[in-house]
């Protein structure tokens, strides 16, 4: 397997396939906890050793480069972020160095690090009959807002695409919103607890006011107990107490994968990765569930994209086919299809995304029809994204 030594300067090891297939109940013996600071930590070449991944550690600051390499950990040294199987993910600490050696935090393997390279093997994975979908935001509550039209209709659209895609596969549908309406968020999540065998989706689209320029797909899941979210540096005093969410992190790190792993595959859009939360519907569902970013409304190209109700169906058959994925976790007890077995299944029918004058308008009647055109800001008001967000953090759902 070629790495690419020269932003590499920790090389760590591939362990044999016949000690992985040697590997079973005495798993944890094959782990050697250290020590820093009363905290727990593995070091990098204990978990290439254990996973059988190759590992490398790139140097603090240094862009770790979306590849598509398959079945490797890229860590960057004093950082959350890393790559795992070709896409980026966030640790909830940040990998440190220690007498020589670099450690990852033991939160992190259990709760990032093996949900995501081994999700087959979490406890009640896969196990679905029905898909609650939660198109995010609705009525009085647009969401963020481009010049072709708000948050709450984008998300409304691709959740009536995606329903008729899951009932196809033998899923049962509920949406938490069926129209142009608000929701309170804990109902959302009752509708989730309240369905046998089932997982949340959450659709938005993302906003930023400090990066015009942002772009990407992202997707949430509950942030584990102890840890901070991804947004933050800090542990809140709220991370110490356990939420309905908690008992089911794990599973929803495996569908945020699974789905996660599909979008990029899918549609070629910046990876701004797998990511951790606290938002009201991860916290108080009791099923996995995940919040997906399908794109940013503040960006110029992107905007233009969400606004186009073919890539909207694109993103909606992603979705369904990571959803997809997911369930098989529990059928076949093997690993996912990753991004790059994705890119590899559809090179033979790129995809285009030329936008065209004559499309957009195309999008902008087909949306108004949705929620009636009276809903939508007049194109002359709405030129330019809102200098505040309705919600609080720079990157919101
Ligand atoms: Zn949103």
């Amino acid at each position: 397997m070629a790495l690419p030594v020269k932003r590499w300067f920790a090389i760590a090891f591939l362990a044999s396939a016949i000690a992985i297939s040697q590997r079973g109940a005495s798993a944890a013996d094959d782990w050697k906890i250290i020590k820093v600071s009363g905290s727990d930590y593995l070091s990098v070449d204990n978990i290439s050793r254990f996973y059988g991944l190759p590992a490398g550690i790139a140097a603090s600051g240094e862009k770790v480069e979306f590849d598509t390499v398959k079945n490797s950990l890229e860590f960057v040294s004093g950082s959350r972020e890393v790559m795992i199987n070709g896409a980026r993910s966030w640790l909830c600490f940040p990998v440190i160095e220690h007498d020589g050696k670099y450690l990852v935090s033991r939160t992190d393997v259990a709760k990032t690090i093996e949900p995501l390279v081994r999700p087959y093997r979490v406890s009640n994975v896969g196990k679905v009959q029905t898909v609650v979908l939660d198109p995010g935001h609705g009525g009085y509550d647009r969401g963020q807002v481009s010049r072709f039209g708000y948050e709450k209709d984008f998300a409304l659209d691709v959740a009536r695409k995606l329903r008729p895609l899951l009932q196809a596969k033998g899923l049962r549908v509920i949406m938490t919103r069926e129209g142009d309406y608000f929701v309170p968020l804990e109902v959302r999540a009752q509708i989730a607890n309240a369905a046998h065998d089932s997982i949340f989706v959450s659709i938005h689209f993302n906003a930023t006011n400090d990066d015009p320029n942002a772009t990407g797909f992202e997707i949430f899941s509950f942030t584990p107990i102890g840890a901070p979210s991804t947004s933050d540096s800090a542990v809140a005093p709220s991370a110490l107490s356990t939420q309905p969410g908690s008992t089911v992190d794990a599973q929803s790190m495996a569908l945020s994968a699974c789905i996660y792993h599909s979008l990029l595959g899918h549609l070629p859009e910046y990876d701004r990765g797998i990511k951790r939360a606290r938002f009201v519907v991860l916290r108080l569902t009791k099923v996995p569930a995940v919040l997906i970013e399908g794109g940013f409304l503040t960006e110029q190209g992107e905007c233009k994209l969400i606004a186009q109700k073919d890539w909207r169906a694109k993103l909606a058959h992603a979705i369904s086919v990571g959803i997809e994925s997911y369930r098989a976790l529990g059928i076949k007890k093997q690993p996912p299809l990753l991004v790059a077995d994705y890119r590899k299944q559809i090179k033979s029918s790129p995809t285009e995304f030329d936008v065209q004058d004559a499309e957009l308008k195309e999008a902008d009647t087909s949306l108004m029809e949705l929620v009636g055109r009276s809903k939508f800001l007049p194109p002359q008001q709405s030129s330019t994204p809102r200098a505040s967000s309705l919600e609080s953090a720079p990157i919101v759902p």
